[in-house]
């Protein structure tokens, strides 16, 4: 599970307030770090710095060199899981876009080259965040045009196939608003296997055969079950029957899997322990075999070693791409520990059972022993595959239940990612704009960034970790709203406690007040200023979106009666009003026993009317007024990450002397490279 950015467009740091050594600019800096890069369509694209590297050991270094080329290596995978034209279409673009002959100041250049940004950003042509299809501002007959200009070769043109003959097969994808619209539908009472244009199941199958094939295959009251269908796409073999087509060596994305598990061959010599390497060893066989046995006991040895300062994630790993929720895209991390800032982090885990017995969830619900919640805040090192561009900033691993219940699970908090976050909304104008008042803005000023980090800390170290299902509940009864209901969860534990004496006597909150600043910043999110992620007339989709929309709706109206929180109109424009913060904290606290309730029983009815109540529909005409003041900001409501350049400097015997960073490659030169040295799979993918 993982945790996006919240308050992503929120300028919390007017007057800055430094909370941590990572945030002090060091002395011998002469120029300044820029962290925003180029903008396009709704995106700004950033940089992060890899603080700390320079000083690693060279073995560490070593290390970081391997496992960021396996983590590059999968980046054609996730195209092709998100659409199985996409990496035929990205080979299509980028041949005009570097091969172009004609005028590329033009509207058509530029209009392609916009699209293809685009493209590269979404990792396919469905929006990231949305999912929803977006469209060339250029013609079909444009492109046509220019793909008769390139050379054949560059072409990814089927056996046989002329230029014309590929047009006419892709560009129905890429222009025809009605074919594949969505790539994730959740839309409720839809096929949503058969409408979504993931490419996790072969065209033709039905949610209800892909749900029988599934259901006809769980062991019964199996206490550690794998999690079924997590690495294959499911396809009919050659007799129409249904079939899994495993993601493993040998398999589907063998390609791509094999130049993995090479690279983290090469950097196994170098892990820190014989218990990492053993780590590595159990990857490799997972990937070799596509074994999910073999996961979870890797998924186990990965959670026990928590003495590692560089660690990494490289796999199969989240299922939200899945309109099912059980297939998952592939994502890589290369981290390490920022030590200083996980003290911080360490604090909460070091007292779980102190917040566990406190909740306000019912006793039954709640985990007697909470188990090994590891928290740390990571620096990362590169980002590949569905963590790349956009990304998390809170990472909370394995999502097997059995797993995390018996060994627990380790928590992460980004804090070069959230830092430069952080530093490239400085002065985005956005709460000028939003926040009602002066006295709400120093609240947000003073303590925004800090409570944010705590946070997002709560949720991912005690959040997901906390509470129990019942024994006869079935993980994955929640089925299309267990995301949703799974972040709610987590976000509330998080809310709910922010506002505790317990974090001032931690140490961890200055003073009883400074909760306030994430709670105005939650509720503004939740009821008006998320809503700039969407367009005029659609609905919310997204898992982590939906929970926003959920709590806040949800509290709004229950302390409707006593004005908690309202929406009050100054000078025709909307705010949100905190007249009751302790209230409000209640309010969070009867919310989280009640999704702790739903999860813990598995009561499918209740989560659905709570999604599809609170947290899907948009209020038309304040949607409107959002996106009005918003569009006079000029802020783009996403952001991504340009990795750094990772140089290993070798000696005349070929070994790596030194591994240097570079911070200055283009966006454009960096996906057109990667294209190139990190081609892993055919264009035209089975
Ligand atoms: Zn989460």
């Amino acid at each position: 599970m993982k945790i996006r950015l919240l308050t992503m467009m929120l300028a919390t740091a007017s007057t800055f307030v430094s909370v941590s050594a990572r945030q002090v600019e060091t002395a011998a800096e002469t120029k300044p770090f820029d962290y925003n890069d180029e903008k396009f369509a709704d995106i700004q694209m950033l940089r992060y710095r890899v603080e700390g590297f320079d000083a690693l050991t060279l073995k560490q270094k070593t290390f970081i060199y391997y496992l960021q080329e396996a983590a590059l290596a999968g980046r054609d995978i996730l195209f092709d899981q998100n659409g199985r034209y996409n990496l035929r279409i990205r080979a299509l673009l980028e041949a005009v876009y570097t091969d172009y002959k004609g005028d590329r100041k033009g509207p058509f250049y530029t209009a392609l080259a916009e699209y293809l940004k685009r493209v590269w950003f979404s990792s396919g042509i469905h929006h990231h965040y949305g999912c929803d299809k977006f469209l060339p501002a250029f013609k079909p007959e444009e492109l046509r045009a220019a793909l008769h200009e390139v050379s054949a070769d560059k072409l990814p043109l089927a056996k046989g196939q002329s230029v014309d003959g590929l047009c006419d097969e892709v560009f129905p994808v890429m222009f025809d608003p009605a074919v594949m619209p969505m790539r994730v539908n959740q839309k409720d009472g839809d096929d949503l296997v058969a409408t979504s244009a993931a490419n996790y199941y072969a065209p033709g199958i039905t949610q209800k055969q892909a749900e029988d094939f599934y259901a006809a295959r769980k062991p019964a009251g199996d206490p550690c079950p794998i999690m079924m269908g997590m690495n294959s796409r499911l396809d009919f073999d050659d007799y129409g029957r249904l079939t899994e087509r495993v993601w493993r060596v040998g398999g589907l994305y063998t390609g791509a899997l094999e130049r993995i598990v090479d690279n983290l061959l090469k950097a196994r010599p170098y892990a820190e322990s014989e218990e990492q390497q053993k780590v590595i060893d159990l990857l490799v066989e997972v990937y070799r075999t596509g074994d999910l046995r073999t996961f979870d006991d890797y998924t186990i040895h990965w959670l026990k070693d928590t003495r590692s300062l560089v660690d990494f994630t490289c796999y199969f790993t989240e299922s939200y791409g899945d309109p099912l929720g059980m297939k998952a895209s592939w994502e890589a991390i290369v981290n390490f520990k920022d030590v200083a800032a996980t003290a911080r982090a360490e604090k909460l885990s070091q007292n779980a059972q102190w917040f566990e017995d406190h909740s306000p969830v019912a006793p039954q619900f709640k985990k007697e022993k909470v188990k090994g919640v590891s928290a740390k805040v990571i620096t990362a090192a590169i980002l590949g595959g569905d963590l790349y561009p956009s990304t998390a900033i809170g990472i909370n691993l394995p999502n097997s239940d059995w797993v995390r219940r018996e060994y627990g699970s380790k928590s992460v908090t980004i804090g070069n990612l959230m830092d430069a976050y952080s530093k490239a909304a400085h002065g985005s104008g956005m709460d000028k704009e939003f926040v009602i008042d002066e006295e709400t803005r120093r609240l947000m000023a003073d303590y925004g960034d800090l409570c944010d980090n705590l946070h997002t800390d709560l949720h991912e170290c005690l959040g997901h970790g906390s509470g129990k299902l019942l024994p006869t509940t079935d993980p994955d009864t929640l089925k299309a709203y267990g995301s949703t209901i799974e972040e709610a969860r987590a976000d509330l534990f998080g809310l709910y406690y922010l506002a505790d004496s317990k974090l001032v006597e931690l140490g961890l909150t200055p003073n009883a007040d400074a909760y306030k600043s994430q709670y105005y910043t939650y509720m503004m999110n939740g009821l008006m200023t998320q809503l700039v992620r969407i367009k005029p007339g659609q609905q919310i989709e997204e898992a982590h979106m939906r929970n926003r929309a959920l709590i806040a709706h949800w509290v709004y109206e229950k302390g409707k009666a006593d004005k908690v929180v309202e929406l009050v109109k100054r000078k025709g424009k909307t705010f949100v009003k905190v007249n009751d913060y302790a209230a409000l904290r209640a309010l969070f606290g009867s919310l989280l026993a009640e999704v702790q309730r739903i999860k813990s029983e598995g009561d499918y009815d209740a989560a659905r009317r709570l999604v599809e109540d609170y947290g899907v529909k948009v209020d038309a005409t304040l949607h409107k007024e959002v996106l009005a003041r918003y569009e006079r900001l000029h802020i783009a409501p996403y952001k991504g990450f340009i990795n750094p350049v990772y140089e290993a400097v070798r000696d005349s015997e070929g070994r790596i002397t030194d591994v240097r960073l570079d911070y200055s490659e283009p966006y454009d030169a960096q996906m057109l490279r990667y294209s190139r040295q990190y081609a892993t799979l055919p264009a035209i993918n089975d």
